[in-house]
């Protein structure tokens, strides 16, 4: 038992239980206690000799001011102090400027019916945060909203003659071509021997919803849920509030109005007139210098119309070191040896030996790939439809950008549903909205133009990663049951690195360069049934 487990009376202990996961071990998780008032405990850490515990009785619960005369039950129904856990982080966060008590305590924040473009916004960042968004796969988006209308974001800075008809075209487009899209799924991948009812319908149905995702616009509404420390949503807020779109400054004020509920020491400066204010103005002056700066083409008076294209993503590699092997192995090596880094990489060493050694056990995706691989990086430029750029933006152990979502580039067509005679129909309704887009680009800008284009168009991107990063995204986005689009993205990568690199990525056995399954969710559903069964719930 810790020393000062020993010296806590039987009401501090009482008190405590309620708080603590257990009152006399050194390890415990603290509960039932505010946010704020966990961030503000952790953070005494640093300036104190005292146990947590104990700070927690003295500082926070008010029932320690007088435990003596308090008995257990009243003292463990007594307010926390949440008050004075404001003023410590008002002081530690303004007084000594110590930014990184606000990564103590966090937040779960419901973003509702925001589009895609500022979902994006909101997923762009990556440290200290983690987002969970509604699917394509397997969420329908042609029902209509609370008011009754299809659920695309309109606001004033929209308010144009050609966009809601454009819109509505596309909505218009899913909704009638979804069910022939799901007959034909369905004739061709029929319900297997053994296979469960639900489980191929469940399948076939988000065939179907991936094959005409490319007809949802870049403003169909979406949900999310942000979960994520305060310091991140500080920087996030203050992101959102230099955005060029009219929605994500919006969402700044809103998402900052619920956080100061929950979290108010932590969010209090992400807007205000003294840190907050500026630094928004900053972020956004910079954009626009830097912008009137960037080349850009000459675009057509009559600008040409989109090619479909069946072709896939192009993806580059446009750097990569030269040195790499020498620079992994040298760091694999470095922990294991007294010589300096540099000495290390002038080494003859065996290479081949040493990858094996540091990453030829892995048995599964899971077993990742060691941190020296980090010292290799890649460069890829890749250009891909928006709705493959939205699923691989997702990953944020790696640095990247986008260009602006337009309708230059061309979008791509799913072949089955060219196979089946349905192109005329999803390519009139994205030709009609590239036209919108046209014509909202002259009058609105491209900021707001992106908001008409739907996921079919091309977008070019860059990733900038290192060799670990890319055994994870590639070893994940190119499992079967993965979308065809990213998967494809994903393998590109793989080979553009295999082509320069093959003994770094030889222990990728997790990459699946295979033509995928012809029907994604398949083994995924009867993996499903089986637990179910499991579970005593049966699927069929
Ligand atoms: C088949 C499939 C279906 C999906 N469906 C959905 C969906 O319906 N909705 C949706 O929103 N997303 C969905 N995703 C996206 C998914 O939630 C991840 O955002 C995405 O795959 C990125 O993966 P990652 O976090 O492992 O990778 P990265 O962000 O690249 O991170 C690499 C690794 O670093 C570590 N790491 C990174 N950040 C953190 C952190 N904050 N905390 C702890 N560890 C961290 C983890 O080990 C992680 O695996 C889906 C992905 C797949 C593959």
């Amino acid at each position: 038992m810790p020393a000062d487990a020993a010296q806590l009376s039987a009401v501090e202990r009482a008190l405590l239980a309620r708080y603590c996961t257990n009152v006399d071990r050194r390890v415990f998780a603290l509960r039932n206690l505010p946010e704020v008032v966990r961030g503000a405990l952790f953070s005494r850490y640093s300036r104190t000799e005292k146990s947590l515990r104990r700070v927690l009785l003295d500082e926070f619960l008010t029932a320690g001011l007088d435990l003596a005369a308090a008995d257990a039950a009243e003292a463990a129904a007594s307010p926390v102090d949440a008050a004075r856990a404001e003023e410590f982080y008002a002081r530690v966060l303004v007084g000594y400027g110590d930014d990184s008590v606000a990564e103590l305590a966090g937040a779960h924040l419901a973003v509702e019916r925001v589009s895609n473009l500022a979902a994006k916004a909101l997923e762009d960042a990556r440290i200290g945060l983690s987002p969970l968004e509604k699917s394509t796969r397997y969420v329908r988006f042609d029902r209509p909203g609370p008011d009754g209308r299809m659920p695309y974001h309109r606001g004033p800075e929209l308010a144009h003659p050609a966009y809601e008809p454009a819109l509505d075209g596309l909505f218009d487009a899913y909704g009638s071509l979804l069910p022939a899209v799901l007959d034909r799924v369905r004739e061709a991948h029929p319900i297997e021997a053994g296979e469960t009812e639900r489980a191929w319908r469940s399948a076939t149905r988000a065939r179907a919803l991936d094959l005409l995702r490319g007809l949802l616009p870049a403003a169909t509404l979406t949900n999310l849920g942000l979960y994520g420390n305060g310091r991140a949503f500080e920087y996030l807020l203050t992101k959102l509030a230099a955005a060029d779109l009219p929605e994500c400054r919006g969402l700044a004020g809103e998402m900052h109005a619920e956080l100061a509920q929950v979290i108010p020491a932590f969010v209090g400066r992400a807007l205000d007139e003294r840190y907050g204010a500026p630094a928004a103005a900053h972020l956004a002056r910079t954009r626009r210098r830097v912008a009137g700066l960037a080349p850009r083409r000459v675009r057509a008076a009559v600008p040409d119309r989109p090619a479909p294209s069946r072709v896939g993503a192009e993806v580059r590699l446009v750097e990569h070191d030269r040195d790499a092997e020498r620079r992994v192995v040298a760091a694999a090596l470095f922990p294991h040896s007294d010589l300096p880094l540099a000495e290390l990489a002038g080494h003859e060493v065996d290479v081949d030996a040493v990858l094996e050694a540091v990453a030829g056990g892995r048995a599964n995706r899971r077993h990742r790939a060691p941190r020296a691989f980090e010292h290799a990086q890649y460069t890829f430029e890749i250009t891909a439809n928006f709705g493959a750029y939205r699923d691989l933006q997702r990953h944020r152990m790696l640095t990247q950008e986008r260009q602006a979502l337009g309708t230059d580039l061309g979008y791509d067509v799913p072949p089955d549903l060219a196979a089946w005679g349905l192109e005329p129909s999803f390519g009139s309704a994205v030709e009609r909205a590239a036209e919108a887009h046209q014509v909202l680009v002259r009058d609105l800008g491209w900021p707001l133009a992106q908001y008409a284009v739907p996921l079919a168009f091309r977008l070019r991107w860059y990733f900038r990663l290192s060799l670990r990063e890319l055994y994870h995204l590639c070893e994940l986005r190119t499992s079967p049951q993965g979308h065809p689009d990213y998967r494809h993205v994903a393998q590109e990568m793989f080979r553009r690195v295999r082509e320069v690199h093959p003994r770094l990525v030889a222990h990728a056995r997790f990459v699946d360069l295979g033509p995928g399954e012809e029907l994604e969710r398949r083994a995924s559903e009867r993996r499903i049934d089986r637990r179910l069964a499991e579970l005593g719930e049966g699927g069929r």
